[in-house]
């Protein structure tokens, strides 16, 4: 796992988004295949070829956040050494924290002192293994195959795997765009400097010079500046002191490089160096980078992984959720259409049976309504309408039955005598039509509900009703067993 060591947040490092830099994405080559990446014959990879030959930099998509405080980034490069001690006491007196541009032969040599700078809080980059630049700069594949050497010396002594990389020299005449886009590729974050102490000019620069150097550099907001803590930079640790004092002074504060501080990067100059490669050799390093770094995320990009499979996840079940209740509410709507659609079966006891189409009767607070005229005329009955007073007159044997339905009322008649009144409060109109309930209007008329299945799939009513004949034979009992059943 590649990860960095970051300074412990001790409140003055308070980190707002400023300004969020979205550099240009690369449209040619995704920074992490998945799967195995073989590029061979990638078109893609053969246009991203011809521009980084042309001297093109094709950089990668990053979001980098500008500290909210004038900041500087102090780095130390080419140690561990034993001078790294006094480096750490210092900064460990400021309460200042830095980054150490390791290279891969010191963190060997001096394990300790590794251990420490990470220990204290502060930061590792890799500086490469041997900071020769002839065999660093002379093709691409030996840059890289030590700073994966490095990188590897480091993980073993303090688990981390810097993201940070220093190129020895800094990468003016010594980067082509080959050199930083395959780095890239491969996941990681090149940073030159905008503040040189000059303690390297040459070997033991005097305290004085590096401080006169140190002042007359420019204050930008944030400073990265360089220094060395390898073998014979004595002269770096004296005036070290000196200088954070003058930065504090200034309002600077102080903190590590992070994967999120955007890094100071020269623009790229013709190399010193000569170098080939063919498109073949670019293919497979393309391969091996983009390889390294699927097999290496960064902190961030696991936890950005992780946090896309958790919305992945989310959206999923969210989407699962709202599909199953989409599919309830269609069952219960198929439910209901099928519902609808179901005729009444209507058994008459000793008589027929017929069935009523949906379309003519309805289900009403599980009581079954019907239009009057329909009900009556089915049973044998006459019905007719008397517009200027609303009443609808059903005959049907020995009685008949006035519907009001202005008073919601039913006046009956027995071989043309009132023998009762009825009140039907379920009575309505509807499409010119006296809408009645079932159940009330039958046993009106002397007859009976037997039985009444009321399912999702199947409605069925039974009914006793007197037959015509019947009335005319038998009028008296006809009469009184009517009214002895009751509504
Ligand atoms: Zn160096």
């Amino acid at each position: 796992m590649r990860s960095q060591v970051q300074a412990p947040n001790n409140g003055r490092l308070r980190f707002q988004i400023m300004m969020v830099v979205v550099l240009l994405v690369s449209l040619l080559v995704g920074r992490m295949p998945a799967q195995a990446a073989d590029n061979e014959g990638d078109p893609a990879v053969q246009e991203a070829f011809q521009q980084l030959q042309a001297g093109k930099r094709l950089k990668s998509e990053r979001t980098y956040v500008t500290s909210e405080q004038p900041t500087v980034y102090l780095t130390f490069d080419d140690g561990p050494s034993k001078l790294t001690n006094q480096v750490l006491d210092i900064l460990d007196r400021e309460e200042v924290k830095a980054t150490f541009f390791v290279l891969g032969e010191q963190a060997k040599a001096h394990p300790n002192e590794l251990k420490r700078i990470v220990n204290d809080g502060h930061a590792i980059g890799n500086h490469t293994y041997n900071h020769v630049y002839k065999e660093l700069y002379s093709d691409f594949q030996t840059f890289w195959n030590q700073v994966q050497r490095s990188e590897e010396v480091i993980s073993n002594i303090v688990g981390i795997r810097p993201q940070l990389v220093r190129a020895p020299g800094g990468t003016a005449t010594n980067f082509d765009a080959n050199y930083y886009y395959l780095m890239e590729q491969a996941g990681y974050i090149i940073h030159d400097w905008n503040v040189d102490s000059g303690d390297s000019k040459r070997a033991n620069v005097p305290v004085n010079e590096i401080w006169q150097t140190v002042k007359a550099s420019p204050l930008d907001h944030e400073i990265n500046i360089l220094f060395h803590d390898g073998t014979g930079h004595e002269s770096s640790v004296q005036v070290l002191p000196q200088v954070i004092s003058y930065y504090k002074k200034l309002g600077y504060t102080f903190a590590t490089l992070t994967e999120q501080v955007k890094p100071k990067q020269f623009a790229i100059t013709k190399p010193k160096w000569s170098r080939n490669m063919s498109l073949k050799q670019f293919q497979a390093l393309v391969d091996q980078t983009q390889q390294y770094a699927a097999a290496h995320p960064s902190p961030t990009e696991l936890a950005t992984k992780e946090e896309k499979r958790l919305a992945q996840q989310l959206g999923a079940e969210a989407e699962e959720k709202a599909k199953a209740k989409k599919e309830e509410e269609a069952e219960a709507a198929r439910m209901l259409a099928k519902q609808a659609a179901l005729p009444l079966q209507v058994h008459v006891l000793g008589g027929n049976t017929f069935a009523i189409e949906p379309s003519i009767y309805k289900l009403h607070a599980n009581q079954i309504e019907l239009p009057l005229r329909y009900l009556i005329e089915k049973m044998g009955g006459k019905v007719a309408w008397q517009a200027d007073t609303m009443t609808a007159s059903a005959h049907y044997g020995i009685y008949d039955m006035d519907y009001d339905l202005v008073n919601r009322s039913i006046n009956l008649f027995t071989l043309g005598k009132q023998t009762a009144s009825y009140s039907l409060a379920d009575m309505n109109m509807q499409d010119n039509q006296i809408i009645v309930p079932l159940r009330k209007t039958i046993v009106s008329l002397g007859g009976r509900i037997t039985n009444a299945v009321i399912d999702p799939d199947y409605r069925e009513v039974s009914m006793a009703l007197r037959p015509l004949h019947f009335f005319k034979e038998n009028n008296t009992i006809l009469t009184n067993s009517l009214f002895a059943m009751g509504s």
